[in-house]
């Protein structure tokens, strides 16, 4: 067994660490955040610079953990333009392929992944945004998405709805995936303003109100989308664990040069052993938080994902970050809520309700575990 990340990815992970520090100052941080401003110039420069390379998954993997290190809300913003691409790669035409794919892996266009609405969050078979046929073959979508990432500046969204009633007890039949334009006639965003945290991301509400989706942007099977969204998931959830990773050892980072600075101004309270422990305790939820996102990612990267693995990554990764960000904000005192630690606090909490929530995390460890027999 090998924990050693290959040369290509160090390098990988080098080079991202290097462009966040260069590239993510702490003026473009506060100003992003405070004006809740999508960092549009810092995505363009992270693109060109090969950090969107989805032929590369573990250089995103560990390009997102080193910015989300640095800072979190430009982080993720400078990663994740091509929000849910991999669904046409796994499921699209060629014709989607062509349309929609090729220009955001060319860095010209942004896309979105539209599940959630107000009827339904983890609950993803309960949303109630719907498709219906016209005679022509092409649909008609009404309704809305909420709390949409890239809503307010995405030129397409992979967005689900409901195209048939389902049978009882099979709720996640009928479920149809389709590519939606943002200059669809019918469609509007209304940006969310005032979130905790990750105020550099865009979030937005859409409404559809009779967008007419023609037959050839219909993703895969009508009514099988609900197997593509789960799919999905067992992807972007490895990326959010990595993420949360990112948080939790740049949390860390701010403790150690915390403690510096106390123990050259000759605190004894620097090496005490409430900062030891501290210190320890991190570090160590980091690595084991690190083997098992690396662990589900290996998993995935060689295409035979395991849902259990990324589950508890994702959980786990998403716990990490939050207990980070809490207990060294509590260590540091008022300097912790004056600092930039107070960003990292607020970043950090959605990493436990996007992508699937803890609770829903622990749900599917424990079922898929009861299926194979092995919580016992
Ligand atoms: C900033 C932001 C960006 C987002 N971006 C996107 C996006 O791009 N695309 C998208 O589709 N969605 C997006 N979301 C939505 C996100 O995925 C949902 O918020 C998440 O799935 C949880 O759904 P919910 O908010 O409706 O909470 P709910 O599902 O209502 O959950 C509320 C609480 O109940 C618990 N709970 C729910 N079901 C169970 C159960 N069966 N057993 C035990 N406990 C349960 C949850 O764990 C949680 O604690 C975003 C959300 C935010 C805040």
């Amino acid at each position: 067994m090998d924990f050693d990340l290959p040369e290509d990815v160090v390098a990988m992970k080098k080079k991202a660490a290097e462009f966040a520090a260069r590239e993510f100052t702490a003026a473009a941080a506060a100003e992003h955040d405070e004006g809740e401003k999508y960092p549009d110039e810092i995505r363009r420069k992270a693109f060109r610079e090969g950090f969107l390379d989805m032929g590369n998954p573990w250089g995103m993997l560990v390009a997102m953990e080193e910015f989300c290190r640095v800072d979190p809300g430009l982080g993720l913003s400078a990663i994740v333009p091509a929000f849910g691409s991999e669904i046409l790669m796994l499921f699209g035409s060629d014709f989607q392929k062509k349309k929609y794919l090729e220009p955001v892996m060319h860095g010209e266009k942004m896309s979105g992944f539209a599940v959630t609405d107000s009827g339904a969050g983890s609950d993803v078979a309960g949303i109630s945004a719907a498709l219906t046929r016209n005679e022509d073959g092409s649909y008609l979508l009404n309704g809305q998405k909420i709390f949409i990432t890239n809503g307010g500046i995405a030129d397409h969204f992979y967005l689900l709805a409901r195209s048939s009633p389902p049978p009882p007890e099979k709720r996640h039949r009928g479920l149809t995936m389709v590519v939606v334009e943002s200059a669809m006639e019918g469609f509007r965003a209304t940006q969310l303003k005032g979130k905790l945290g990750m105020r550099a991301t865009n979030t937005a509400e859409l409404t559809f109100s009779n967008v007419r989706i023609p037959a050839e942007n219909v993703i895969g099977e009508e009514g099988k989308a609900f197997y593509y969204v789960m799919t999905f998931f067992n992807i972007s959830r490895i990326y959010v664990a990595a993420q949360a990773l990112g948080i939790a050892q740049g949390a860390l980072d701010r403790l150690t040069s915390y403690l510096a600075a106390l123990r050259a101004s000759g605190s004894a309270a620097a090496d005490g052993e409430a900062a030891q422990f501290l210190v320890a305790e991190v570090a160590s939820r980091i690595d084991a938080a690190r083997l098992l996102t690396y662990r589900a990612a290996s998993y995935l990267f060689k295409f035979t994902p395991d849902p259990v693995a990324t589950s508890m990554a994702k959980y786990y990764a998403a716990e990490t970050a939050t207990y980070a960000v809490t207990r060294i904000l509590e260590f540091m005192g008022a300097d912790g809520v004056t600092t930039d630690m107070e960003r990292f606090y607020r970043d950090a909490k959605i990493m436990e309700i996007w992508e699937g929530t803890s609770e829903v995390e622990k749900l599917i460890v424990a079922r898929m575990l009861k299926e194979k027999g092995e919580g016992k």
